[in-house]
């Protein structure tokens, strides 16, 4: 399988150019304990050229290993970077290799603190240690209330209503 992604820049047709294939997972040089690539990165691209300006615009994707942050399993997530614009100035270039910009979009998208949930999971810990799904701290309620106890508010209180 390829492990490049190279757009060929001679006699580059005026309607575009579309690319579409699969480069080797190897590209991401990621296999770790917690994050692993298990499978090819897909492309699907279009290249148009502009003068000196080569603007490819695509969906990318590929294939990961993640360990939850939390309950430690692993699942699988499909790593994708839809829409994605990459510009390049290729005067005088007769190929462009675009394989290191493409591992890059994708390796961003991949989640600092993979969680069971980002693959539509129920995380395990959930259901042990109680809900942490929102996984955010209580918002700490505001304290509205003066030293002697009473609320900053109370005198609003006394304003007549009818
Ligand atoms: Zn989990």
């Amino acid at each position: 399988m390829q492990t490049q992604v190279i757009i060929p820049l001679e006699e580059f047709p005026e309607t575009g150019m579309h690319l579409s294939g699969d480069a080797d997972g190897s590209i991401f040089g990621i296999d770790g304990a917690d994050l692993r690539s298990t499978g090819p990165m897909h492309y699907e691209l279009q290249a148009q050229l502009y003068d000196t300006e080569l603007l490819v615009r695509g969906n990318i994707s590929a294939p990961f290993r993640l360990r939850c942050d939390r309950c430690l399993r692993e699942f699988d997530y499909i790593a994708t970077a839809e829409a994605i614009t990459l510009s390049y100035d290729v005067k005088d270039k007769p190929s462009l290799d675009i394989t290191e910009d493409l591992r890059e979009e994708l390796v961003l998208e991949l989640p600092s603190y993979p969680k069971c949930e980002i693959s539509g999971l129920e995380c395990e810990i959930n259901s042990t240690f109680g809900d942490f799904r929102l996984d955010k701290d209580p918002e700490p309620g505001v304290n509205s209330a003066t030293p002697s106890g009473q609320s900053v508010w109370d005198a609003l209180d006394q304003f007549p209503t009818k």
